[in-house]
C-alpha cells in the first residue's frame, strides 16, 4: 500500500461501528471485548493525530497501553495485525516527540513482529518498508536495512513495496544487487531437499516448564535467537529452520498462556525459512537438540520456580519425604517394538508387563502417586516421555527396558543415567534405545554437555545405585545374574527429565537363559519388587542427608 497515511483513514473508517443516525437500521454486530478495546485504541490513535500540536505524553501512553492491552488480551484476534501496526506507529510518533530510544526500539519490534507473526496480512510488507527505513535513517545500520530490503523482494516480489525497497536498495548501494545476490544463493540452496514440517508444533506445559517439539520430513539445519525484551515486548525466541517450508495449516499461532510462554507460531520467514516463534512471559532459559526418525527439534524452556513459602520444614520434609509423585515409563510401544527375543519375546511386551507390577506395588505398599506414561500397547515418542514427568512435575523418573546383544551369551542388569558414553558399549545402548545411529548420538554428546546443565546428574547417579544395587542383589538370591553395574550414556527419554532420572536395563532378549526366565511370572514379580525396593532405598538414604 502506497500511502499509510491513507491506509489509516482506510482503517479507522472501516473500524468504527456507524455512529451516524440512520446510517444503518440493522443492530451493529456484538463485539468481542479485544475487538471493542481495539477500536478504542484506534479511536485514541484518530484523535491524537489528527489534533495538531498534541504534546502530552500521557494520551499517547494511553493509546499505546490500549492497543496492547487489545493484542495482548487476543494475538489470534483478525484485528491483531492492525493493531501490531498501529503500536509500530504510535511508538515512531511517540518517538518523534519525546526522543525516548525505547519508542524506537518498541515500534520496530512491532513492526516486526506484525510481519514475522502476520507474513500473509496486507500490511506485513509495509511494516518491513518501515522497519529498514528505521534502520537506515534513525540507526545509521545500513547492514540490517539492506537486509530488510532484500526480504521484502525476495518474500513479496509482488507487493507494492518491493519496488520502493529495490529503489531504496538501489540507492544506498549504488546499483549493487543484493537482490540479485540473494537469488542466487536461493539457486544454491535448491539442489538440497527440501524439508516440511510434518504435523502441528506440539507442546506439554507447566508454569516453569514448556517442552515445544517441531516435528519435519527430514533433517534441517536451525539456528535459535534469544532476543531481548524491546520496550514493552517480552522477551521472544527464535528458531529458524534453513530449507524448510511450512503448510498455511500449520501457521495458526497455538496459544499457550502458561505463565512461561504466550504462544507458539511457526510461519515462512522467507522462501527457504521457517521462523517458529516462541512468545515468552517468563523464560529463564532454553535448551534445543534433536531427534532422528523422524526429525524433530525439541526445545525445553524453563522458567523461575515459584518461590516456596519461607516456612519451618514439616515433619514430613524433615525425614525426606520430598518424593511423592514417580513416573514409571515402559520403554518402546505401538508400533515400536523394542528389542526382539529369542522365541518372538518383545522387549515392548515384557517392560510392560514389569512396569505394571512395579506400578502396582508401589500403588498398593507407599503412599507415592504412581503415573505410568503407558498403560497399554501404544507409541510414545520419546520426549512425550519426559515431558509427562515433568509436567505431572513427578520426583522421580524410571525407565524400564530390555537388553539385546550380538552376542547371544551377553546377560545381566544394568541402569543407566543421562551423561556422556565413555565406553563404545554405552554408546551402542544409547543409540539402540534413542532408535539412533551411533553417529547421531555422538552429536548428541556434543551438544549433551549444555543439555546436561539443571539436570540431577547426581541424584540419578544414586537412584541408579540403588535401583542396580537391590535388583541384582534381589535376583541373585535365586538366580546367576551378572550385574553389568551402573552406567552412564546419553538417553533421549531421560534428557531434560528435571527430577532424578534412569534407565534400567532387567535382562537381555537376546539370551536364551534370561528369556526362559522372563516367561516365569514370578520372576518378573521379582524384578518388580526389586525394582521398587531400590526406589524404597534411594528414598529412604534421603533421609539420613
Ligand atoms: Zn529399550
Amino acid at each position: 500500500m502506497r500511502n499509510s497515511r491513507l491506509l489509516l483513514f482506510l482503517i479507522i473508517f472501516l473500524l468504527l461501528p456507524p455512529f451516524a443516525p440512520g446510517a444503518s437500521l440493522a443492530a451493529p454486530p456484538q463485539q468481542d471485548r479485544a475487538g471493542k478495546r481495539f477500536n478504542l485504541a484506534s479511536c485514541l490513535y484518530n484523535n491524537i493525530t489528527f489534533r495538531q500540536g498534541e504534546t502530552s505524553p500521557d494520551r499517547w501512553r494511553r493509546c499505546a497501553k490500549t492497543l496492547k492491552l487489545a493484542y495482548d488480551q487476543e494475538p489470534g484476534h483478525e484485528k491483531a495485525p492492525f493493531a501490531l501496526y498501529l503500536l509500530g506507529k504510535t511508538h515512531e510518533e511517540m518517538h518523534e516527540r519525546f526522543h525516548d530510544p525505547a519508542d524506537l526500539a518498541a515500534a520496530a519490534g512491532y513492526y516486526e513482529d506484525l510481519a514475522m507473526i502476520f507474513p500473509r496480512h496486507a500490511l506485513s510488507d509495509d511494516a518491513l518498508l518501515i522497519l529498514g527505513t528505521i534502520a537506515l535513517t534513525k540507526n545509521n545500520d545500513e547492514k540490517n536495512a539492506e537486509k530488510i530490503l532484500a526480504r521484502i523482494i525476495a518474500v513479496y516480489p509482488a507487493g507494492d513495496m518491493a519496488q520502493a525497497a529495490a529503489v531504496m536498495l538501489r540507492r544506498m548501494k549504488n546499483g549493487d544487487t543484493v537482490a540479485d545476490n540473494a537469488a542466487k544463493k536461493e539457486q544454491q540452496q535448491d539442489a538440497l531437499p527440501m524439508a516440511h514440517l510434518s504435523q502441528p508444533i506440539r507442546f506439554w506445559s507447566t508454569k516453569t516448564y514448556t517442552r515445544v517439539v517441531i516435528e519435519t520430513s527430514g533433517p534441517v539445519q536451525f539456528q535459535e535467537a534469544f532476543l531481548k525484551a524491546e520496550g514493552e515486548l517480552p522477551r521472544r525466541l527464535y528458531v529458524d529452520l534453513k530449507h524448510s517450508r511450512i503448510a498455511p495449516t500449520f501457521q495458526n499461532p497455538i496459544p499457550i498462556r502458561d505463565g512461561l510462554l504466550k504462544q507458539v507460531r511457526g510461519a515462512q520467514f522467507d522462501p527457504d525459512t521457517v521462523r517458529v516463534v516462541l512468545d515468552t512471559e517468563s523464560v529463564k532459559d532454553y535448551k534445543i537438540f534433536t531427534m532422528e526418525e523422524p526429525f524433530r527439534v525439541v526445545i525445553d524452556v524453563t522458567g523461575a520456580k515459584p518461590k516456596t513459602p519461607d516456612h519451618l520444614p514439616t515433619l514430613a520434609e524433615q525425614f525426606g519425604l520430598g518424593v511423592k509423585t514417580i513416573v514409571i515409563d515402559p520403554g518402546h510401544g505401538g508400533k515400536d517394538p523394542g528389542a526382539l527375543g529369542v522365541n518372538g519375546m518383545q522387549e515392548k511386551d515384557i517392560v510392560l508387563t514389569v512396569a505394571k507390577k512395579v506400578a502396582a506395588i508401589l500403588e498398593k505398599e507407599t503412599a507415592f502417586k504412581v503415573i505410568l506414561t503407558r498403560d497399554r500397547d501404544t507409541y510414545i515418542p520419546l520426549e512425550e516421555r519426559t515431558a509427562i514427568a515433568n509436567t505431572r512435575e513427578a520426583d522421580l523418573f524410571v525407565s524400564i527396558h530390555a537388553n539385546s546383544a550380538p552376542n547371544n551369551h551377553a546377560s545381566g542388569v544394568e541402569t543407566y543415567f543421562l551423561s556422556l558414553a565413555t565406553s563404545r558399549e554405552e554408546m551402542q545402548a544409547a543409540a539402540r534405545e534413542n532408535a539412533a545411529s551411533s553417529s547421531q548420538i555422538s552429536d548428541l554428546q556434543k551438544i549433551l554437555q549444555d543439555l546436561m546443565q539443571n539436570s540431577k546428574i547426581e541424584e540419578s547417579a544414586r537412584l541408579a545405585g540403588c535401583v542396580q544395587g537391590e535388583l541384582v542383589n534381589g535376583l541373585q538370591q535365586k538366580h546367576d545374574v551378572k550385574n553389568l553395574g551402573v552406567k552412564k550414556a546419553p538417553f533421549i527419554v531421560l534428557i531434560g527429565a528435571q527430577m532424578p532420572a534412569v534407565l534400567t536395563e532387567i535382562a537381555f532378549l537376546s539370551n536364551e537363559e534370561e528369556v526362559r526366565r522372563l516367561r516365569d511370572e514370578r520372576y518378573l514379580e521379582a524384578i518388580a519388587r526389586h525394582i521398587v525396593a531400590g526406589v524404597r532405598q534411594y528414598v529412604a538414604k534421603l533421609n539420613t542427608m
